[in-house]
């Protein structure tokens, strides 16, 4: 329930003009057709990822003789699904001793989402250390240590400007002093100096290949999905300078754009691991592609 209830603005979007393509339309044509590309677009599926389920769905309802428009509901919402496939989801920082790098622009809810994060671990009675890591921005590392306060979780933090690097340096030893589950990173996201990004992982990476080469590394990459076509175009971004293992989509609550999962899902074959569904602690979920999809059109 508590899924639905934070994606209403995205399924009213969809499921309000699909159901009267699906009940307006007396037989399957051309004109049928593009309705419903039309509304998976303007759902912010993207161009793309709506062509490949429009073709998957043609075929089906060919294989099949489907004759009723109604009839196509349920190849559609199996034909979305298919889309934006990427296996089943791991969360292995949550099984071993992990080191998570989150990474994210100013303002998509980074800090928040790192904090939210941090929340939830410790509630599965984990150790977790944050580290406050993105020294670029002023203010950062206060906002940091609210959360890390909230959620009842160490913070190893530097001066504002700080080489991150020392910084993650001094959490990894932290995290060994204190046993630690979990070692959760806030660092940077300058997306438009994308060289410096670049040098700032690289630095980041090999202090942890050195000094914690034994634990699991996570790079999860936070995303505004009220910015819908914006966010998928960033992800391709930080996936060019990045191996990114996850997707954290934030603000899924106010906005009628959460089809963006989808197509970020599908053309980026990267998963979306949670969804930001408000501005509390308690306020992200796992994702569940199929979860998500069947809340799209219930
Ligand atoms: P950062 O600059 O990326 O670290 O962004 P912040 O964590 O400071 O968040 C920016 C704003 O977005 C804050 O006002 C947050 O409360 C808000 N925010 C973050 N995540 C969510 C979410 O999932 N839902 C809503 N409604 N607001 C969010």
């Amino acid at each position: 329930a508590r899924l639905v209830s934070g994606l209403t603005k995205t399924r009213d979007n969809i499921v309000s003009g699909i159901d009267s393509v699906f009940h307006g339309f007396s037989h399957i044509d051309d004109d049928f057709y593009e309705e419903i590309e039309e509304i998976l677009i303007m759902g912010d599926l993207g161009v793309h990822t709506t062509e490949a389920i429009l073709d998957k769905l043609k075929e089906r309802v060919k294989e099949e003789k489907i004759k009723e428009p109604a009839d196509c509901k349920e190849l559609l919402i199996q034909s979305i699904k298919e889309q934006m496939d990427v296996g089943e989801t791991a969360y292995r920082f949550e099984e071993e001793k992990s080191v998570v790098l989150v990474i994210g622009v100013n303002g998509v809810g980074k800090t928040t989402s790192v904090g939210k994060l941090a929340g939830k671990l410790k509630s599965q009675g984990k150790r977790v250390v944050l580290a406050a890591a993105d020294t670029f921005r002023a203010a950062a590392g206060d906002q940091l240590k609210e959360w890390a306060n909230r959620a009842g979780v160490d913070m190893i933090g530097g001066q504002e400007g700080a080489d991150p690097g020392s910084v993650v340096y001094d959490a990894v030893a932290a995290a060994k002093a204190r046993k630690a589950d979990v070692l959760l990173c806030d660092t940077a996201g300058r997306l438009h100096n994308k060289k410096n990004l670049m040098e700032e992982l690289r630095k980041i990476n090999r202090i942890l290949e050195k000094e914690y080469s034994d634990a699991y590394r996570e790079t999860l990459v936070v995303l505004d999905a009220t910015t819908g076509q914006n966010a998928l175009a960033q992800a391709r971004q930080f996936a060019e300078v990045a191996d990114i293992t996850g997707i954290i989509l934030t603000k899924m609550d106010g906005t009628a754009k959460g089809g963006i999962a989808v197509a970020i899902q599908s053309e980026l074959g990267i998963p979306v691991k949670y969804i930001g569904v408000g501005e509390s602690i308690d306020d992200l979920q796992k994702f569940d592609s199929g979860q998500f999809v069947n809340a799209l059109f219930d």
